[in-house]
């Protein structure tokens, strides 16, 4: 992950980044990045997935050209070069669309966009009307689109899923918007809630769509006895964030550009991110949903200070979706006949204890 630039043109309201520094990675400080980085590789790889991140990427796009263009000129070892950046789409013109679409299969953009255009423009700075969404669709048909739901939007999260289907997106992925200056309430939880049960219902009438990600836990692996995993992500580990300077951190949450220096530093200083069981809490560690909360250690260190820790809205926020994908799987599965489903989800059912 190569932090480019820590500027952006938005300022979508439920943003964390401090924005308080404009720095921005040369072409050639890039290519050392990436040369230094390849050389640490070994064969086991069987491919690496370069993402050029900020702030607003795109806003570098002459940088992510040059690099992009320099890196297809290299003789590759064995492994596949993946190239990705996440955008929120408004600073794409005609040359840089061009250039993405003639590049489509060795490039690919994951679009930032907040479902129908009430709930895009309250989150991102009113830009539904200046964003190509048919450009997206048809360039990247199997690129996921990225939906933040904020506590304003939450309650037309149904609403927005649905245009998002309607607009040609296959997958979408959304997440509850987190940091330390949001205020989430019990009422818009209780909204949440509501809205996955709208969502279980449209997805039951639409069953050619695939759900969207909230509703895709595997919720059959709870209870499991198998890999009792207890780091998520390869944070600091496989997945390395580097910064204009050169210096690394575990990912772009780790790092200046969504925490304030001071605080980036320690987490390199206190955390070694190969030791796993630095990474869950006693509590967590005793909760039968451990192995599927979608917890992120970032998240945890911006809002609590403590990579095992996640805020208590996290928390609640997740036991909410679990009990929605439950409703939605034993609904599917009673639909469909299907008896092996059904006994599966009552085993789960049995083996916890859910407090909404
Ligand atoms: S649901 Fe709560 S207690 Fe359980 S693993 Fe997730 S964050 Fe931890
Ligand atoms: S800590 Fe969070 S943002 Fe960082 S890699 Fe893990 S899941 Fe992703």
């Amino acid at each position: 992950m190569l932090l480019i630039t820590y500027k952006c043109n938005l300022h979508c309201s439920y943003c964390y980044e401090p924005k308080l520094q404009n720095f921005r990675m040369s072409a050639s400080k890039a290519k050392q990045i990436i040369q230094e980085q390849l050389s640490l590789l070994d064969d086991s790889y069987d491919s690496v997935e370069l993402q050029f991140m900020g702030g607003e990427p795109l806003l570098e796009f002459s940088l992510i050209k040059e690099v992009s263009e320099w890196l297809w000129s290299l003789p590759m070892g064995k492994q596949l070069m993946v190239l990705f950046a996440p955008t929120n789409g408004t600073l794409l013109d005609e040359e840089m669309k061009s250039w993405f679409y003639a590049n489509r299969n060795r490039i690919q953009l994951g679009l930032s966009f907040d479902g129908d255009k009430s709930m895009q423009d309250a989150n991102r700075s009113r830009s539904y009307d200046i964003i190509d969404l048919d450009y997206f669709v048809n360039t990247w048909p199997e690129q996921s689109v990225k939906m933040t739901i904020s506590p304003e939007t939450v309650k037309s999260l149904a609403d927005g899923v649905v245009f998002m289907h309607r607009k040609g997106f296959k997958y979408i992925s959304a997440d509850l918007a987190m940091g330390p200056n949001l205020l989430w309430s019990q009422s818009s939880l209780k909204d949440y809630q509501k809205e996955l049960g709208t969502l279980c219902m449209f997805y039951l009438d639409n069953p050619e769509l695939i759900p969207f990600s909230m509703l895709r836990l595997n919720i059959a692996s709870v209870g499991s006895e198998k890999n009792n995993v207890t780091k998520t992500c390869s944070c600091g580990e496989d997945l390395v964030c580097v910064d204009w300077t050169g210096k690394s951190y575990a990912c772009h949450l780790f790092s200046p550009v969504s925490i304030p220096y001071d605080k980036a530093e320690r987490s390199n200083k206190v955390y070694d991110f190969s030791n796993h069981t630095q990474f869950i809490s006693d509590t967590c560690q005793r909760c039968v949903l451990s192995k599927i909360c979608n917890r992120c250690y970032g998240m945890n260190y911006l809002c609590t200070n403590d990579v095992a820790n996640p805020s208590p809205f996290h928390c609640s926020a997740f036991k909410i979706m679990f009990a929605a994908n439950c409703r939605f799987r034993l609904r599917q599965a009673e639909q469909n006949n299907d008896e092996r489903s059904i006994n599966t989800i009552i085993k789960v059912l049995s083996k916890i204890e859910i407090n909404e």
